[in-house]
């Protein structure tokens, strides 16, 4: 079998499995103020200067979540109580859909900038959004279906330009520990890394704009409360640091695997979307044009590999992508695969895809 989606979830590496099972040893609650308790604090505290360290902020901008979506919510929330908030229109739903939930909660507007064919934010549409009301702007950092790295820098000056008082969040959900991220508030999730699932972080600086979404202890920074998981919050410092140490070597090994994929879709009439522009070195997002998607995706599970079509699936319905859409790629909007390589897949892997793309998409392309 063939695991070829790391973008959903990636396997526990070594160094966050042994980082968690240590920590998992140690008993007490990381807010008690006994031994047991300040043991634990001590070991979230390092957790969190290593992410501090690693992501070159200060230790206090660390807020642990339980994964992507709450830092995403949290930072959204924030910035759409306080007037206009932007986003564009391939975010993921725990920004884009929170976006419309909280400014509609507190009155304000969501704007939402286009992408252009190639799937980057449309800089010319962006900078028209942005005014006087605009109190922050959510942009990923690299889309999860594409795996298009998107302009943050560029976006930040513009801001900078035409709505200083505004705040930029990423969504970098996907992007962590592949490229460097600048901008004031980052999401970030464990369990793409190859730490476990329900773990995560949210960086912002103390004056970003946050509002709790629950009651409770408020034990990070009075925004984000209940008990800190502190074996997670250890390994995924260990699995973020472990990255960025071999981001290069894994990142040149799996771009190559990556475009074997791209060729061996281009070889059968498909393509990649935005092979023009910058994308994560682990993700392989191919369009079949004329193939039926249930029967691509059933293909490959039936020929031992794992990977997702990138488009929404619920209670096992495909959705047409809202991503591929946004591109204008509507009439394909079904008929894409989404390979997502990671620090386990081999040239055997690769291989494996190869052989079975060649038969399952002469299959997919029958059925319609
Ligand atoms: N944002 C992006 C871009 C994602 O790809 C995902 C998960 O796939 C999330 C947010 C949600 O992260 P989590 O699963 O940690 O809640």
């Amino acid at each position: 079998m063939t695991y070829a989606d790391f973008a959903a979830t990636s396997p526990l590496t070594e160094v966050a499995k042994q980082a968690w099972l240590t920590a998992q040893d140690h008993i007490g609650n990381a807010s008690a103020t006994h031994t047991y308790g300040r043991a634990a604090r001590s070991l979230l505290e390092d957790a969190r200067e290593t992410i501090a360290s690693v992501m070159k902020v200060e230790p206090a901008e660390v807020i642990f979540t339980s994964g992507g979506t709450e830092a995403d919510n949290l930072a959204v929330a924030g910035i759409a109580s306080r007037g206009t908030i932007i986003t564009s229109a391939i975010e993921h739903p725990a920004v884009r859909d929170a976006a419309e939930l909280h400014a509609h909660r507190y009155g304000h507007q969501h704007r939402v900038v286009p992408v252009t064919s190639d799937g980057v934010i449309d800089l010319d549409a962006f900078r028209d959004l942005l005014d006087a009301q605009v109190a922050g702007v959510s942009i990923m950092a690299a889309n999860n279906e594409t795996g298009v790295i998107q302009p943050v820098d560029q976006i930040a000056d513009l801001i900078q330009a035409q709505a200083p008082r505004a705040v930029l969040h990423t969504d970098a959900v996907q992007a962590t520990g592949w490229i460097d991220i600048d901008a004031e508030a980052v999401s970030i999730s464990g369990h793409k890394l190859g730490a476990p699932v329900g773990t995560g972080v949210l960086i912002a600086p103390r004056d970003f704009p946050l509002v709790a979404l629950e009651a409770g202890g408020g034990q990070e920074r009075k925004v984000r409360s209940g008990t800190l998981n502190v074996a997670g919050a250890v390994a995924l410092a260990a699995a973020l640091a472990d990255r960025v140490a071999n981001r290069e070597a894994l990142a040149t090994q799996l771009r190559e695997y990556r475009d074997r994929i791209g060729q061996c879709a281009a070889n059968l009439d498909g393509y990649v979307t935005g092979i023009n522009k910058d994308r994560l070195p682990h993700i392989a997002h191919v369009v079949f044009p004329g193939a039926d998607p249930e029967a691509l995706l059933l293909g490959m599970d039936m020929a031992q590999i794992a990977c997702s079509t990138g488009s929404a699936c619920s209670a096992g319905v495909h959705r047409p992508s809202h991503v591929l859409e946004a591109m204008g790629l509507a009439d394909d909007a079904s008929s894409a695969l989404r390979f997502s390589l990671g620090f386990s897949t081999t040239t055997n892997d690769i291989d494996a895809i190869e052989s079975a793309l060649g038969r399952v998409v002469s299959m997919a392309r029958g059925v319609r």
